[in-house]
């Protein structure tokens, strides 16, 4: 991509509506722009990223045995009456009705509409266990919208739904979802921390949300320092780690039997990238989703929700990885891998330098984005480092002369001097 004719309304003024780096760094850096409170379009830029980020997501849930279908995101009301949901959502849910006066709501969630689909369409025991989701846009009608993307109105979820015959089927489900979601939040750059979370009336310990740390956070959490370990790993036994304290603020209680000593209590602030849910047959029973069991009686099935906030990652992967001068990608959800400086657009060295290396990088597969724009040097660097792709390849032409080229890792801020070629071996070109 030619930054000369790519869509990137960048910004040097700070936006002063927004209050944490993540909403100041996507205004900035041409991500998204608010068209109203808690809405959102996505610029290509941040397009970019939330595409990357859902296909983790979906590659993670694919591995862990979960099919990807479509719900809508606009369903009937009728359905949220069956499950007794109509009047208990409150006012987050957007309600509206049709040319015909049948009354509809903009999905804030899927559980009635899976169960629905579930119950009319899946008949034998024989055809569970079944995870089932989609990356599908909600509209909650939140309070107050605020910090951009983190708490939009409307917003990217996935969303999976496990459909199992007995509480052990179900528990595999949950711990399949728990393991995949471990793998998820890695595979982004990101420790997310599982929390016991509150499980209201439904009772037992199988629901977790998963925070990502960082002082922004919108949740006070604390946690036995045991837990950092085991956040890292790619999977982990759920009956071990049940026993480790890890609350959010509104459980914390140092009185608890396992709550750790002080020096062994970490306190800190978390975003809910994540939230896993067994509820056992509370849908399926009011909505009348059975199978014919083994010896063909009728079984009420099992089942668990599992949520990843899709947009709201791309905000705690900002809070996560940035610095006063921009964002940082973490190379697996980076826009573009690479961007190419021409330190001199005009002057035919530096054009026939930036331009090969240009064609062999994309030629190579490498999603580069090459600035060669008629701008000054301080405006080209300035932009690179603010929209954070993990390298940018500098050419200017004191360097060209020689035959070398700048490489400089946005991380970890280390420059190289290298041939062109080195450099484009480097990136893998
Ligand atoms: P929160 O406590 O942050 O309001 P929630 O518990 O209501 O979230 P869930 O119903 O568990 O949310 O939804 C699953 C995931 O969707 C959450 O873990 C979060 O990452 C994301 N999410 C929820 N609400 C929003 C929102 N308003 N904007 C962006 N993402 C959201
Ligand atoms: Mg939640």
């Amino acid at each position: 991509m030619r930054l000369s004719s790519y869509f990137l309304p960048t910004l040097k003024e700070i936006p002063a509506e927004a209050q944490i780096a993540s909403h100041r760094l996507m205004l900035r850096a041409g991500m998204i722009r608010q068209s109203a409170s808690g809405i959102y379009t996505w610029l290509p830029m941040g397009w970019r990223v939330l595409r990357k980020i859902e296909q983790i997501v979906r590659e993670e849930q694919d591995a862990a045995g979960a099919q990807e279908l479509l719900m809508p995101t606009i369903q009937s009301a009728e359905i949220w009456r069956e499950s007794g949901r109509y009047d208990a959502y409150g006012k987050e849910m957007l309600r509206f009705t049709d040319r015909h006066d049948r009354e509809m709501l903009y999905g804030p969630t899927n559980e009635e509409l899976i169960t629905q689909i579930f119950r009319d369409n899946v008949k034998s025991y024989r055809e569970l266990p079944r995870i089932l989701y989609h990356i599908q846009w909600k509209f909650r009608d939140e309070v107050r919208p605020r910090f951009g993307v983190m708490r939009g109105r409307e917003f990217l979820m996935k969303d999976s739904y496990s459909f199992d015959l007995d509480y052990e089927g179900a528990k595999r489900s949950y711990t399949a979802m728990f393991n995949a979601y471990l793998r998820t939040f890695k595979r982004m750059g990101l420790t997310a921390v599982p929390m016991a979370a509150d499980s209201g009336a439904i009772g037992g310990n199988l629901t977790h949300e998963f925070h990502v740390l960082a002082e922004t956070g919108e949740s006070g959490v604390y946690y036995d320092v045991a837990y950092d370990e085991l956040a890292a790993k790619d999977a982990i036994d759920l009956d071990a780690l049940s026993t480790l304290y890890a609350v959010t603020d509104e459980k914390h209680s140092p009185d608890a039997p396992n709550c750790p000593p002080p020096d062994r209590l970490k306190v800190a602030r978390g975003i809910e990238v994540g939230h896993i849910f067994y509820f056992g047959t509370k849908y399926s029973e009011a909505m009348g989703a059975r199978v014919a069991g083994p010896d063909g009686t009728p079984v009420t099935v099992e089942m668990g929700s599992y949520g990843i906030g899709v947009s709201r990652l791309v905000g705690a992967i900002i809070e996560a990885y940035h610095d006063d001068r921009g964002i940082k990608w973490p190379e697996a959800v980076a826009p573009f891998k690479v961007g190419i400086v021409n330190l001199k657009t005009g002057d035919a060295a530096c054009d026939t330098v930036c331009e090969d290396a240009y064609a062999k990088l994309s030629a190579a597969g490498i999603e580069v984005l090459y600035d060669d724009r008629d701008e000054r040097a301080g405006v080209k660097f300035a932009d690179m480092d603010l929209i954070g792709l993990p390298w940018q390849l500098v050419a200017g032409p004191k360097g060209v002369a020689q035959g070398l080229v700048e490489l400089k890792n946005r991380h970890t801020g280390e420059k190289q001097e290298l041939s062109v070629e080195s450099a484009l071996a480097r990136l893998g070109a």
